[in-house]
């Protein structure tokens, strides 16, 4: 699993929400007082539509265990504005400038290419055909808690496997990719053991893990391991040991005179700087922000760390 970083997160929040806000009060002024009245009776008179659609991660949570633990019979149900939201053709979300607003231009806004739950799959929007790769998940399932269902960091970007994955489970406790109290990147990192002398030509003899961080706090390795199991993440990884394999190849041709030599030789031509060589050689990131740009590049980041190809 990856972060969803973004520094321009909150200012697109608020545009989701001006592109909803505009549709719900367009034809019937009174629908916004019926949505906020609604939100004040399950969740208290400081909740309105605003801050629902734009409650971050921390917030949605206390939110839900509100709703667990009260009966909000008049909850206000937004299933059918999500329809218009993921509908490729629809056009009614316009923005304050007037552009069409649908979860094809929250994608790419966002401005990420590999799915935040695996990291193995793109999520591409397609350009030509205006079309989407990628599904949006309800970090918080739309059966189970139908008022978050336009709540900007509850819809998650993601792969077409870990949002069926994934489905109703909402009991359980993820890390929301989007939520800063967790440090997934760093806390959690893939991890190899070498258990034969053949393991260049036998896979078997490679044995790839995820290991938690020592330090980590009770609740977020209870998360990760959460992510880790539900996601079958442990699972689908054994698959790319091939890429494991392959960085212990290029540790041992890649040894640090022949970086120099290549740095000597193309630095400023082939490649800008040392970390961009590394990149080269690793086809992987080396920085948290881009480690979305890729298939695998948090494996490739972590395997690259262990074996010292990434300094
Ligand atoms: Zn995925």
């Amino acid at each position: 699993m990856i972060r969803i970083k973004n520094s321009k997160l909150e200012e697109l929040a608020n545009t989701h929400y001006k592109a909803i806000l505009n549709y719900v009060t367009k034809s019937n002024d009174k629908k916004l007082a019926k949505i906020n009245l609604s939100i004040k009776s399950c969740f208290g008179d400081e909740w309105n539509f605003e801050k629902l659609i734009k409650a971050k991660p921390k917030e949605l949570e206390i939110l839900a265990n509100i709703y667990k633990f009260k009966c909000c019979a008049s909850v206000i149900n937004f299933e059918t504005y999500y329809g218009y939201l993921n509908n490729y053709t629809d056009k009614k979300f316009i923005t304050d400038d007037k552009k069409r607003y649908r979860a094809y231009e929250l994608i790419k806004s966002l401005d990420i290419n590999t799915c935040p739950y695996c990291n193995r799959n793109t999520i591409y929007n397609l350009k030509y055909s205006k079309k989407r790769t990628s599904e949006l998940d309800h970090f918080y399932p739309i059966s189970k808690y139908p008022f978050f269902g336009l709540s900007f960091y509850n819809l998650i970007p993601s792969c077409k496997v870990c949002n069926k994955i994934k489905l109703d489970k909402a009991d359980k406790e993820y890390i929301n990719p989007y939520d800063e109290r967790f440090d997934f990147n760093k806390n959690a990192k893939f991890d190899f053991k070498i258990r034969g002398v053949y393991f260049y030509r036998l896979e078997k003899e490679i044995k790839l893990k995820c290991k938690i961080n020592e330090k980590t706090s009770i609740e977020e390795k209870k998360r990760i391991k959460n992510n880790i199991k539900d996601f079958k993440l442990y699972d689908l990884y054994q698959n790319h040991k091939d890429v494991v394999l392959e960085l212990i190849q290029k540790e041992y041709i890649y040894n640090e005179s022949y970086l120099d030599e290549l740095m000597q030789n193309y630095e400023g031509t082939l490649f800008k700087n040392r970390e961009d060589l590394l990149r080269l050689i690793t086809c992987g990131y080396v920085s948290d922000e881009d480690l979305h740009k890729r298939p695998l590049s948090k494996l490739i980041k972590d395997i690259s760390e262990e074996l010292g190809l990434s300094k």
